[in-house]
């Protein structure tokens, strides 16, 4: 068997990922020197590169020279975002190394210190790499010193590299040879591990896959273990980082398989393609960790223009055959009209997905506070998912109501613990400990409900570190809480996308700190117009809009038409804004008034 090394790259955003990625790819002479000058070759998304991060790179296969010896070298990717924790578990799965790759000016990170601990429970082979030593606040002795005292590695063991001039850069590849095992070859029946699944607009649905055991090629019928489902090979290939069609992929390989499927829900992260002689179907066993991801996250989307709505399904649709775990159902609003009830992994794939539609799709978006997914426990002792807080059964016929809970850790300079520690308590967390990692870092961990770090937390968590704290999260369970939900009244009709589901004792300030939003944003009328919070019949807050007296153009002392029809015309844009609720006028940022509380 050839000579194989597959491995992956942890890094935080920034950090240098891809610019590494770049210099192993002139190294091995994988792309043309006037591919390169395009940049960051393995950046695919136009979003990413643009926000200049990296959710993932494109998967490559390098070949390179060493001791005399022809070896292929394997590189694929773990997202370096607290969404896709699930995915990185499953790149480690298909790798045998992992370069770490730390910022020598900044340090580890939390989401970084995760998924290494989650690679060394792997059995994976860490490389350690300090990056940006030609920056003047490189501090690759003290950095060295942390990865060893937080991961066990010794400090010896970590190269000095700057990705940007190329130092070094050959070092890691050959400590990737040296140290990185080779894959383990086993015959017999065909499995392979699916780390990522694409849709392309050609090929329909793309997988990428480690060949853990057997081979693969063109024309194989084969199945899908998890899902069940029965496929064709039409493909098969390996990535340079295009697609390159080959005539099998053996036992230790990474390539892709074309399946001839139209939507990657069809073809999941971790799911297993079998085929076997031997082995019986019923009796075949699909590879360790496969996980069915569900969101946890959810928020309306509705369009501005009405007319829009096909055309937001339409968008909705074509994301879903390339996202997997995005999930969408219609919903009807009487103030917004018709929409989709969205689920997310996180708070970065719902900017994505919104990001993504507005620019892509050209839409005019309206999108809800985000909420996270709870779950009523009937009377009957049935479990019911709720995936709106206005969605929530009468409380007459629920015994209690759960919502998610994750563990968070937070890394943070430890002249900051108290200020983080305050918002995680803030946020009814729960201490779960706390351990230095080097002097004068501090790893803090809490189990809080997701609730209370979806909306502004990362904001606020910047604000109380000066930017230095980095936090990582997951999932941990459902609990029960003394849980209510408020409803806002405008006057007198509840606005379903603003109810929210808060612990009692926080209802009071969480609707009176929407009322007071929605006081500031919805324009007086010529009657007088209540605010109102309520749980169940009862008012907790309330503010009063009061009836307006004066034209708005009366202040404009008579003379400047000019002036005058602007401010008109302002008026009229912003009324294209607007929904009507019952007789009121709402513009649209008040229904992401939610986020302020
Ligand atoms: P990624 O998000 O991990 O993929 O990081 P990038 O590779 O995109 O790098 C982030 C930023 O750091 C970019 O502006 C790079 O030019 C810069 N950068 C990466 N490596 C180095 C380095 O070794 N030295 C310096 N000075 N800057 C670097
Ligand atoms: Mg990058």
């Amino acid at each position: 068997m050839k000579n194989i090394r597959n491995f992956c790259i942890i890094a935080h955003i920034d950090h240098g990922k891809s610019t590494l990625a770049d210099r192993f790819l002139e190294l091995t002479g994988t792309i043309t020197e006037r591919e390169m000058k395009h940049g960051q070759m393995l950046d695919t998304m136009d979003l990413e590169q643009e926000r200049g991060i990296t959710i993932k790179l494109q998967p490559v296969r390098m070949k390179w020279k060493y001791d005399g010896e022809e070896y292929i070298l394997n590189l694929i990717d773990t997202p370096g975002h607290v969404d896709f924790s699930y995915e990185v578990s499953r790149s480690l799965a298909a790798c045998e190394g992992a370069i770490l790759i730390v910022d020598a000016t900044q340090g580890i990170e939390a989401q970084t210190l995760a998924n290494c601990y989650m690679a060394i429970e792997h059995d994976l082979t860490i490389i350690p790499v300090l990056n940006k030593i030609d920056l003047p606040a490189a501090d690759v002795e003290g950095r060295a010193k942390e990865i060893e005292d937080a991961l066990g590695i010794p400090a010896s063991d970590v190269i000095a590299v700057s990705a940007k001039e190329g130092t070094n850069a050959e070092e890691v590849l050959k400590r990737v040879i040296e140290r990185v095992p080779p894959p383990k070859i086993e015959d017999g029946e065909t499995k392979a591990l699916i780390f990522d699944s694409v849709y392309d607009s050609y090929k329909g649905v793309v997988t990428y896959v480690r060949l853990v055991k057997g081979e693969l090629k063109r024309g194989d019928k084969v199945k899908l273990l998890n899902t069940k489902a029965d496929v064709e090979v039409l493909e098969v290939g390996y990535f340079k980082p295009k697609y390159v069609k080959a005539d099998k992929l053996e036992c230790g390989e990474v390539g892709y398989v074309v399946t001839g499927l139209k939507d990657v829900s069809e073809a999941r992260v971790g799911d297993t393609i079998w085929k076997s002689k031997e082995v019986a179907y019923e009796d075949a066993q699909p590879l360790p960790g496969y996980k069915k991801v569900t969101p946890f996250v959810f928020a309306s989307i509705f369009c501005a223009e009405g007319d829009d709505y096909p055309m937001l399904r339409d968008a909705l649709e074509k994301l879903s055959l390339n996202d997997g775990a995005l999930s969408f159902e219609p919903e009807q609003s009487g103030a917004l009209g018709h929409g989709f009830r969205c689920g997310f992994l996180g708070l970065l794939h719902l900017d994505i997905v919104q990001e993504r539609l507005e620019r892509e799709y050209d839409l005019d978006l309206v999108v809800t506070a985000p909420s996270v997914s709870y779950k009523a426990v009937m009377k009957d002792g049935e479990e019911v998912d709720v995936e709106s807080p206005s969605g929530l059964p009468d409380r007459a016929t629920i015994e209690a109501v759960k919502e998610p809970w994750v563990k968070v850790e937070i890394l943070v300079p430890k002249d900051y613990t108290g200020g983080v520690m305050k918002l995680l308590q803030d946020g009814r967390g729960v201490s779960k400990g706390m351990q230095y990692l080097s002097e004068v870092r501090v790893l803090v961990e809490y189990e809080i409900p997701l609730a209370s770090i979806v909306v502004d937390f990362y904001d606020k968590l910047k604000s109380v570190s000066s930017g230095y704290a980095s936090m990582n999260y997951e999932f941990l369970d459902y609990r029960v809480d003394d849980l209510v939900k408020v409803d806002m009244m405008v006057a007198g009709d509840i606005i379903p996308p603003l109810s929210m589901i808060v612990h009692r004792k926080d209802a009071h300030s969480a609707g009176s700190k929407v009322a007071k939003a929605l006081k500031e944003l919805i324009p007086r009328a010529n009657f007088v117009i209540p605010i109102q919070a309520a749980i169940g019949g009862k008012i907790v807050a309330r503010e009063t809009i009061s009836a307006f007296r004066k034209d708005v153009t009366a202040k404009l002392y008579g003379g400047d038409v000019t002036r005058k029809n602007k401010l008109l015309k302002k008026q009229k844009a912003g009324k294209k804004r607007m929904k009507m609720v019952g007789k009121v006028n709402v513009p649209q940022e008040a229904f992401m008034a939610v986020l302020k509380r």
